[in-house]
């Protein structure tokens, strides 16, 4: 086990839209601060992949095209992302990302794309409407300003087990109506927002403390 963190960005060339890539710039970033180099692999189409070989997992967001192609490949990684987020080691998903680990997603001209299904939620086009603009929200580490833009509207299969990441100010969310951003689930965290989130300090400085401590965990079982 090195001492370097490993991060793995799924689908990187395919999934990055409005500068979610910037997300993994601002961890390692933070993390070099913290004394740790960091090593970001593009786990796209074709890949091998254990998720238990990385400190972090990031899926950022994609247009409705880039995932119907992302959600073929993506399916033989299923069993190892669902144990990875059971065992509580972090990943952040953003949008499409955020999106892919519920049931499926329905998208503008009808075709469902069938999801991982890791997580009690599901994602619908509903209406002629697109939710753009800017977003904000409170949540445990505090306000978060970001920017959205999605079709697909997220809805929890199950309240009990999910948590929204944060309440609306502004801005739509996870959908128009339950005035809730994003999704908790141990260390996962589903969001919608692009900007990047991280520029959020508050945030960022959070999930780079979960990684240092999930990078931690491992050297001390490796011994
Ligand atoms: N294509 C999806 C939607 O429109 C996700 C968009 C995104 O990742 N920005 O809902």
């Amino acid at each position: 086990m090195s001492d370097k963190i490993k991060i793995a960005y799924l689908y990187e060339d395919l999934m990055n839209t409005y500068g979610d890539s910037g997300d993994v710039k601002i961890l390692a970033f933070l993390l070099k601060e913290q004394g740790y180099d960091t090593q970001v692999d593009n786990i796209s189409l074709g890949a091998d992949f254990n998720a238990f070989d990385y400190d972090f997992l990031f899926f950022g967001g994609g247009q409705d095209f880039e995932q119907t192609v992302v959600a073929k490949d993506l399916v033989r990684h299923r069993d190892t992302i669902k144990d990875y987020i059971e065992a509580s080691k972090p990943m952040l998903c953003i949008c499409g990302g955020y999106q892919f680990l519920g049931k499926y997603y329905t998208m503008v001209d009808g075709t469902t794309i069938q999801c991982l299904d890791i997580l009690p939620l599901h994602t619908i086009f509903k209406a002629d409407h697109r939710m753009i603009g800017d977003t904000e929200y409170q949540t445990e580490w505090g306000t978060v300003r970001a920017f959205e833009n999605h079709g697909g509207r997220t809805y929890f299969d199950d309240k009990n087990k999910l948590k929204p990441l944060g309440k609306m100010i502004e801005g739509y969310g996870n959908n128009p109506e339950d005035k809730a951003e994003g999704m908790r689930y141990k260390n996962t965290i589903g969001s919608y927002s692009h900007g990047p989130i991280l520029k959020n300090e508050n945030i960022a400085k959070a999930i780079a403390n979960k990684i240092i401590h999930s990078h931690q965990d491992c050297l001390a079982t490796a011994k």
